[in-house]
């Protein structure tokens, strides 16, 4: 079995992004600067945000921190995106998501210009991707393939199945590891809590995608003997015995699923960091095509 280490794999990746910036830097480029816009004070966004943040100043990215109060109204947050989408100095940004819920995600979402959406999250952006045409990927499949790719976990012909149907994990996941492309050309199953059953159908996937949330939902019993397991579930779960009262748990239990596995995610350490370098990755993208865009 081999361990899919996101920590170690996401510290080579960045180390690569950080030889680029300082290439660029040195030629007189502009530097990327990513933009990551957080409402509230949620905790589990909070942490995110941060992480990421702090992954743009150790490859030498600027970024900006764009804090709004819980009680912003929809208007006034479609106004920031605007003043985002207008400065020419930031590259790409994110809005963390979830959103209050006085807020439409959707009219949000749509008001990002697509040229900034480093998340990948914009239709015209879904919609490209789906075509196979370049554009910014969504960070945690994006993640994921790399993850395959550098450890070259086989795909071709390999019936996938992908458990969660999200617009940011399961769906593009699921039509990413169809292209015709590598890693890609899978068979792939999307599945879903309406599936019917989804045991059998997790036990005949050679990859298995696990995107619902619901700690340690994929058992032994579900898992092919043999198979690579992608676990990108994070719940806080309660633990006293932890100082912060929580632990981050996976919807795979890794103990009893991982002697069965030719490859595996852990949880934490797996997908997680992988998102992140992905979400860099893109933001670099997006500074070189802004950059061409301006000389043109
Ligand atoms: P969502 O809650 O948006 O979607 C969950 C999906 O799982 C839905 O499609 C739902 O089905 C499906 N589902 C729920 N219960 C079952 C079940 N019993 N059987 C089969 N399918 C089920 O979650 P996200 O996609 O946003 O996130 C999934 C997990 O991944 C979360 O733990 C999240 O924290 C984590 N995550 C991790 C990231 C990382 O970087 N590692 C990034 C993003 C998310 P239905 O559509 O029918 O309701």
């Amino acid at each position: 079995m081999t361990l899919l280490d996101g920590i170690s794999l996401s510290q080579t990746i960045k180390g690569e992004l950080a030889r680029q910036i300082e290439q660029r830097r040195v030629a007189g480029l502009k530097v990327p600067h990513l933009a990551a816009v957080l409402v509230g004070e949620n905790g589990a966004s909070l942490t995110y945000v941060g992480a990421k943040v702090k992954a743009c100043e150790q490859v030498g990215f600027h970024s900006t921190l764009v804090r709004l109060p819980e009680s912003i109204s929809e208007m006034e947050l479609l106004l920031e995106i605007q003043r985002l989408n207008d400065d020419p100095d930031i590259d790409g940004y994110i809005v963390q998501l979830p959103l209050p819920a006085h807020i439409n995600d959707e009219l949000i979402l749509l008001a990002i210009n697509p040229s900034k959406d480093v998340d990948g999250f914009h239709p015209e952006n879904i919609g490209r991707m789906a075509l196979g045409l370049p554009t910014y990927l969504p960070a945690t499949p994006m993640g994921i393939l790399t993850m395959l790719e550098r450890y070259k976990v086989p795909t071709e012909g390999r019936h996938a199945v992908v458990v969660g149907r999200s617009h940011i994990v399961g769906l593009p996941m699921s039509i990413l590891l169809q292209r015709n492309a590598s890693p890609g050309n899978c068979t792939v199953t999307l599945t879903h809590s309406r599936t019917k059953n989804l045991a059998e159908l997790c036990r005949s996937a050679d990859i298995l995608v696990a995107a619902l949330g619901k700690p340690g939902f994929i058992t032994a019993d579900m898992v092919k003997e043999g198979a690579a397991v992608i676990d990108v579930g994070i719940t806080r779960v309660d633990d006293a015995s932890k100082k912060s009262g929580f632990r981050i748990a996976g919807d795979v239990d890794f103990d009893e699923v991982a002697p069965k596995c030719s490859f595996i995610t852990p949880v934490p350490g797996g997908v997680g960091p992988m998102t992140i370098v992905s979400l860099l990755t893109n933001a670099l993208n997006a500074s070189i095509r802004n950059a061409e865009a301006s000389v043109h």
